[in-house]
């Protein structure tokens, strides 16, 4: 914590806010302040934007490989430091240890995936059909861009962005969530230490987001939003961007069904819903929301997902042995509470949890819900907790038809042994990403994103490159 940059990251250099102003990082296991960071205003935000444009040209000039080498430093680095990364990340956003762990060697492969596709950047070209032109096609970075993450993943959502960024040759702003900023500066601190020049990439933490950004995108010098965070703040961000055209990526929020067949293998089945539940003690965009399990199968699967989760361990993530920590913070612990309360008034019945612990710190016991009523407000809203609702349903059709019943669209997780079933429900479900028989979609190799209002654009895989790059073409005569 001690070597931790708490100051902004702007053209290479840590600085203050200009206003001098900070704000605090709590711990959401105490409730306490952790320490305090730079609070960025307007005024850095231009400073910001000043550098990642004066910075461009020269970065979308340096070679490939340059850039790849640089992105392969950075994943070594962060490697040989994921226990001091993982501390950090557990104190400021609450996972326990292990879980920090594994996002820490995820967001690292982000850098590895993308350096080794910084060097594979192609173009293309040939005689058009008239035969009398040729097309040369060459790929340029789209610009200066603006990276918005929120809190619940605070290392991978930003190396998710920033990998193919420096890989395409833009240049950036990473604006990180208020709660998490300090996995973001120490990030900053690697990439620079990995040789990344100055003001390529500037880090901006601010708990005045809608002031800071606002000006950015409307200006006509950022030329590229990544944004990941929730639908309704991706609707505003869409809005600004559209003034000065800029070109936008989207990760929103997500509403996953898991459909529990009838011939599935409930052991499986349970194995995934632990993992597509309780991840991040469920605070994540691809968290199961919805259980649909076939009736022949709904007590039994209830009865055993009750007791593997009623099994967990909750307390202080840096603790031996915790399974689920605190939720981000005191917020975030009331919507859940009043998700809970409203299921059981509508007559749901509480297999396991359902009660929140006295103490400080924003824990919530994992919970499950057996026979909720479909207009429950937890059907349509993200519960960002550690909450199972079982629904059951009897036929295919109507199975499929109620977990595309949501303006979201990002994952859902199928479980069948029936191979065609899997295909056919799988390809009806309205959804970016399915997992069949799995609950754990997330890989750098593959393009994550969603459909309806869970979003715009894919990340990482082999396109997550190109949503930071045009396409240039030449018009040349053949003579
Ligand atoms: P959020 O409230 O939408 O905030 C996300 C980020 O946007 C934060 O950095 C936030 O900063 C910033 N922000 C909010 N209003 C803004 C504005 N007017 N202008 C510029 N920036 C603004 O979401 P969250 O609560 O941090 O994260 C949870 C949400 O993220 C969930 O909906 C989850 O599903 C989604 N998510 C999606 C994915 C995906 O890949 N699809 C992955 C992870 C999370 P402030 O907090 O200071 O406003």
């Amino acid at each position: 914590m001690t070597d931790t940059p708490t100051q902004l990251f702007i053209g290479g250099a840590w600085v203050d806010a200009a206003d001098g102003a900070t704000m605090p990082v709590d711990d959401p296991a105490t409730g306490e302040i952790l320490c305090h960071v730079a609070d960025a205003g307007p005024k850095d935000a231009r400073l910001a934007e000043e550098a990642a444009v004066q910075a461009q040209q020269e970065w979308a000039r340096t070679a490939p490989r340059a850039r790849s080498e640089i992105l392969r430093r950075a994943y070594e680095i962060i490697l040989d430091r994921v226990d001091e990364l993982a501390h950090l990340m557990t104190s400021e956003m609450g996972k326990p240890l292990a879980e920090a762990r594994g996002e820490v060697a995820y967001a690292a492969e982000f850098f590895r995936w993308f350096s080794e596709e910084a060097v594979r950047i192609d173009g293309g070209g040939g005689i058009l059909p008239d035969g009398r032109n040729r097309m040369l096609l060459s790929r340029r970075p789209v610009g200066p861009c603006l990276l918005i993450t929120p809190w619940n993943f605070p290392l991978a959502m930003g190396t998710r962005k920033i990998g193919p960024a420096i890989a395409a040759g833009c240049t950036m702003i990473l604006k990180p969530a208020p709660q998490t900023p300090l996995s973001s500066l120490a990030l900053a601190a690697i990439l620079k230490e990995a040789g990344l020049p100055d003001g390529v990439l500037n880090v901006v933490t601010t708990s005045r987001a809608g002031e800071m950004c606002e000006p950015l995108l409307r200006g006509g010098r950022i030329r590229k939003l990544s944004f990941t965070g929730s639908t309704q703040v991706g609707r505003i961000l869409l809005a600004q961007s559209a003034d000065a055209v800029v070109r936008t990526s989207m990760e929103l929020g997500g509403n996953a069904p898991f459909i529990v067949f009838d011939d599935a293998d409930l052991d499986v089945a349970v194995d995934g819903a632990m993992l597509a539940k309780m991840r991040n003690m469920g605070e994540a965009c691809t968290a199961a929301n919805r259980f649909f399990v076939h009736s022949s199968v709904a007590d039994e699967f209830g009865r055993r997902l009750a007791e593997r989760m009623g099994a967990l361990v909750v307390g202080p993530g840096t603790r031996d042995g915790v399974d689920v920590g605190p939720l981000i913070d005191r917020t975030g612990r009331a919507k859940v509470e009043e998700l809970v309360a409203d299921a059981v008034e509508r007559g749901a019945e509480v297999l396991v949890g359902g009660r929140t612990p006295e103490g400080p710190g924003s824990f919530y016991p994992p919970t499950v819900l057996a026979g909720v009523d479909p207009e429950s407000r937890l059907m349509d809203t993200e519960i960002f907790g550690p909450v199972a609702p079982i629904l059951t349903f009897d036929d295919e059709d109507e199975v499929v038809r109620r977990a595309n019943d949501t303006p979201w669209g990002l994952v859902g997780y199928v479980f069948t042994e029936g191979l065609e079933r899997a295909l056919r429900v799988s390809e009806r479900l309205e959804v970016g990403m399915v997992g069949l028989n799995t609950g754990l979609v997330s890989n750098p190799a593959a393009p994550f994103g969603g459909v309806k209002q869970s979003g715009l654009g894919r990340e990482g895989g082999r396109v997550g490159i190109e949503e930071f790059l045009e396409y240039q073409y030449l018009a040349v005569p053949v003579r």
